[in-house]
């Protein structure tokens, strides 16, 4: 599937019914996930692979990962109603998905989901609630040994230090997050967000 049609796919899909803010609930946009999505795939590390997708949310990245010829998807979200969106929406796609509903900072979810290729996510990148994005790095990296994450513009210096020893930066790529007014905090219409997309791998003597 060629990166256009992969963004117009994803472009079909619903998305959150009452977006909560404290979790961050922020649809990535199609043209931001497939840019995570093909960069995966040219790197090798979607077709074919057990990809898992942490705060799934309406199922974008677990979606399109599929699409793309992933040999499993998982997707965890800690938000029913966020999952019951994704589920149709995978539906709709033609997406076989496996959902689990749990919280990334219970230490049994990396039981749960069990030894993945590849880790696809959009965590919440902390503006609700502080460190919110660690139990999510935490969690892909027991899930994963390569973990994509979509990240606030100059998060570098945070991961490359809160992963030291587990991991190491191997890609990245910017972009920008145009987020809609959503919640009444928001002044503007559209407010464009700078972004890396990060791509982590697991130094082997972590490997679980
Ligand atoms: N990955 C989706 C959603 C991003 S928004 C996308 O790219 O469109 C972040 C998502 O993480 C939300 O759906 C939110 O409900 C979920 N989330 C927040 N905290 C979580 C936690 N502790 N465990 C699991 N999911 C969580």
């Amino acid at each position: 599937m060629k990166l256009k049609k992969l963004e117009m796919a994803l472009q079909k899909l619903d998305g959150f019914p009452g977006p909560r803010a404290a979790l961050e609930q922020y649809q990535t946009p199609a043209p931001l996930a497939a840019r995570l999505l093909y960069d995966a795939l040219m790197q090798g590390d979607i077709a074919g692979k057990a990809v898992c997708d942490l705060g799934c949310g309406t199922g974008v990245l677990a979606i399109g990962a599929s699409l793309l010829g992933a040999s499993l998807v998982k997707a965890v979200e800690i938000d029913s109603g966020a999952a019951a969106v994704a589920k149709k929406n995978a539906a709709l796609a033609g997406a076989d998905i496996d959902f689990i509903i749990a919280d990334v900072r219970d230490p049994d979810v990396p039981v749960r989901v069990g030894q993945c290729d590849t880790v696809v996510m959009n965590p919440p990148f902390g503006a609700q609630k502080a460190h919110a994005d660690r139990p999510f790095i935490d969690c892909a990296l027991a899930v994963a040994p390569v973990v994509y994450g979509i990240f606030n513009a100059g998060s570098i210096p945070f991961v490359t230090a809160y992963t030291e020893g587990r991991a190491q930066i191997a890609g990245m790529t910017g972009g920008s997050f145009p987020i809609r007014r959503t919640f009444a905090f928001h002044t503007k219409d559209v407010q464009d967000t700078g972004v890396e997309i990060l791509r982590l791998k697991r130094t082997p003597q972590n490997q679980r």
